[in-house]
């Protein structure tokens, strides 16, 4: 047995490094191709070495096609005497990413077509994003463009958006830790998302810390089960490209997680994969089930994030997304609200302790076999009555004991008893290492 989480392990550092991470990334500019993925992943390499991949723009991609390289330098709106009225130095919101450039002096009025609001949150500049359509635009809060409004006498505003759309190539990266067997582990994010904190880069510093702590236990003489693939991409095309390059690795996929908002204060979310029933799906349901007092469960859709092409038909991968508030479902989604006071790092360490627990029952979700079936073991004379077990409640452990006895007839794994003895799946394996050790518990 392996022990992926440990209950002695200090969060709160773990906390604090990965908020730091979300701050160093949150002024980059990202989108789905172009430098500011490339400085992204330079920062995750200071913390994982992961390996980085370009592909080149016009690579087809199943039924699509490695899109322009976007890089931008400057975007501003400025009226007569030269002041910057939106400015992209301000908040990289401001742009509609994936702007075609321009340079161009208007009116407000032939500007306004190309401004967008969210004006149900009038304080808020939101995200949008033209990447399959080539068109530019300004994103400001609806209270900043009243203002532009009433204070207009007629201005002729110079409008430029410094942006270059080249071919190039698509950026993502990629860590692979070597486990006993070949069989895979997928965990996937995405990198894409300019300056917003839930949606996304809560993502990537879990991602990061999850590899690290999973190199840690493996340094630790940990022998992993299986192998892990961490992959960071840009969301839809990222994953695409990846499926596209690597089916035969896919084929090796046996669960998978896609970590997506889990900076913020929201209750935990599991979004189940296609099959539906895959273990990936009964891990996460049971930690949650046994960690959480309430959780969203929620059946596999095909929008949201990279599932959709990880649960596309072909490859029906068991890929599940875990996270705490969902894709569009809170207020500040896709907004300037979903900034660094959003997320906070023990909201991140939060989860990212379930993302290990969901690992712990992957890695040591064996099936054994009671060794003395006919009627119950005497206990007691095995020493299992007692200090056994120190760390969990002992006649909670003592029951568990007797579940496990009862149900391993090589046909329950440790997570079936779990769930029936409804029983948090440490205490379940805490006892079946003690039974194990004692002769009565072998794997089947
Ligand atoms: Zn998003």
């Amino acid at each position: 047995m392996i022990n992926i989480y440990s209950p002695a392990t200090d969060f709160k550092p773990i906390g604090d490094q990965m908020y730091a991470l979300v701050s160093t990334l949150f002024p980059i500019c990202r989108s789905i191709t172009g430098n500011g993925v490339r400085e992204t992943l330079s920062h995750v390499q200071k913390l994982l070495p992961i390996t980085v991949h370009e592909v080149p723009t016009g690579t087809p991609v199943f039924d699509w096609t490695v899109p322009k390289e976007w890089n931008i330098k400057d975007a501003y709106v400025a009226n007569s005497q030269g002041e910057r009225v939106i400015d992209f130095k301000k908040s990289n919101l401001h742009v509609l990413n994936y702007s075609t450039p321009v340079n161009q002096k208007m009116s407000l009025a032939a500007l306004r077509p190309h401004l967008m609001t969210l004006p149900e949150h009038p304080d808020w500049i939101p995200y949008r994003t033209s990447y399959y359509q080539e068109k530019w635009g300004f994103c400001l809060s609806q209270n900043h463009l009243n203002a532009l409004l009433e204070n207009d006498k007629c201005d002729e505003y110079h409008v430029v958006i410094d942006s270059t759309l080249t071919q190039g190539s698509l950026t993502y990266g990629e860590y692979v830790i070597p486990g006993e067997s070949n069989d895979e582990v997928l965990i996937s994010c995405h990198t894409c998302h300019p300056s917003l904190c839930n949606d996304n880069l809560s993502g990537i510093a879990l991602a990061t810390f999850l590899a690290r702590q999973i190199e840690q236990v493996k340094a630790e003489g940990g022998k992993l089960r299986y192998t892990y693939r961490f992959l960071f991409i840009p969301g839809t095309i990222g994953s695409i490209t990846w499926l596209a390059r690597n089916q035969t690795n896919a084929k090796r996929i046996q669960h998978g997680l896609v970590v997506v908002c889990v900076g913020d204060a929201g209750k935990f979310s599991y979004k189940t994969s296609r099959q539906g029933d895959a273990l990936i799906d009964h891990a996460a349901k049971h930690v949650l089930t046994s960690e959480k007092e309430s959780f969203n469960l929620i059946d596999f859709f095909p929008y949201g994030y990279d599932e959709r092409q990880y649960c596309s038909p072909g490859f029906n991968l068991a890929v599940g997304s875990l996270s705490r508030s969902t894709h569009g479902k809170f207020p500040e989604y896709h907004s300037s609200g979903d900034n660094l006071s959003f997320v906070t790092g023990a909201q991140i360490a939060e989860s990212l302790e379930v993302y290990l627990k969901v690992i712990d029952v992957l890695e040591n979700n064996h099936t054994y076999i009671n060794q003395n079936p006919h009627c119950e073991p005497q206990l007691g004379k095995r020493g299992l009555y007692g200090n056994v077990g120190a760390t969990v409640h002992r006649p909670t452990f003592e029951m568990a004991l007797l579940w496990i006895l009862n149900l391993s007839d090589g046909s329950h794994s440790l997570l079936d008893i779990a769930k029936r003895a409804k029983m948090p799946f440490e205490t379940i394996k805490q006892a079946a290492k003690a039974l194990q050790d004692s002769g009565l518990l072998k794997q089947a």
